[in-house]
């Protein structure tokens, strides 16, 4: 086949104790997930249903970047996320994600009932670290912690997940097709804040890779 331009190389994360690459097909994210990070964002626990949305593959950033602040924002916000990789077999792997929020876009987006878009899928939005195989870790119990500048801000364990990572796998299944490349974010624990340019952030799950990246 004769492109009219050359095409984009697929955007690929690294997998760990191995030279392959994982392509990345889609990026699904789910909201909503952790009580304590509902309750912070002033939602009701008691009627808690999964949000899900996405970003686009374009916008994955790997581990030890420098990512320039973005535009439009004065509130951009960290949420650190355990990342599930399906493969053609069912799950492959699982990384350590930050879901970047242009928090001030979305809070006007939710007021409109207007699409996460801005907020949540824009250049550099999707940090992830190194994946590992599903066959040589169980996250199910997982600690998970991110820090900021050293300081640690966010920290919580998988297990405190509303929506387990079969029950979103299943629940997202209901709606579309799975494709082996896929990710999903599964949701943030409490202690979402800002960054500033010059801030690092480094997120760590137990048996997992980590992720690091500064704001310049
Ligand atoms: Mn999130």
């Amino acid at each position: 086949m004769e492109y009219v331009f050359s095409p984009a190389e697929p955007v690929s994360l690294p997998v760990a104790g191995t030279e392959k690459r994982f392509p990345v097909r889609r990026i699904y994210c789910i909201g909503k997930n952790y009580t304590d990070h509902v309750i912070e964002m002033g939602g009701d626990v008691e009627r808690s249903e999964p949000v899900f949305f996405t970003k686009a593959a374009e916008t994955i950033v790997h581990t030890d970047s420098e990512i320039p602040f973005p535009p439009n924002t004065e509130n951009l916000h960290y949420e650190v996320e355990l990342v599930v990789a399906i493969g053609p077999d069912g799950v492959f792997g699982y990384g350590v994600g930050i879901d970047m929020t242009r928090r001030d876009i979305q809070a006007a987006a939710k007021s409109k009932g207007a699409p996460w878009d801005r907020a949540k899928s824009f250049s550099k939005s999707a940090p992830c670290s190194k994946l590992t195989q599903a066959k040589e870790v169980d996250v199910s119990k997982a600690h998970m912690v991110l820090r900021k500048n050293g300081e640690i801000v966010q920290a919580s364990c998988v297990s405190n997940m509303i929506w387990s990572v079969d029950e979103i796998i299943s629940r997202l299944s209901e709606d579309m097709d799975l494709q082996a490349g896929d990710l999903i974010f599964t949701g943030t624990p409490e202690g979402v804040g800002p960054v500033v340019p010059g801030d690092e952030l480094s997120g760590g799950i137990e048996g997992l890779e980590r992720i690091s990246v500064r704001f310049v």
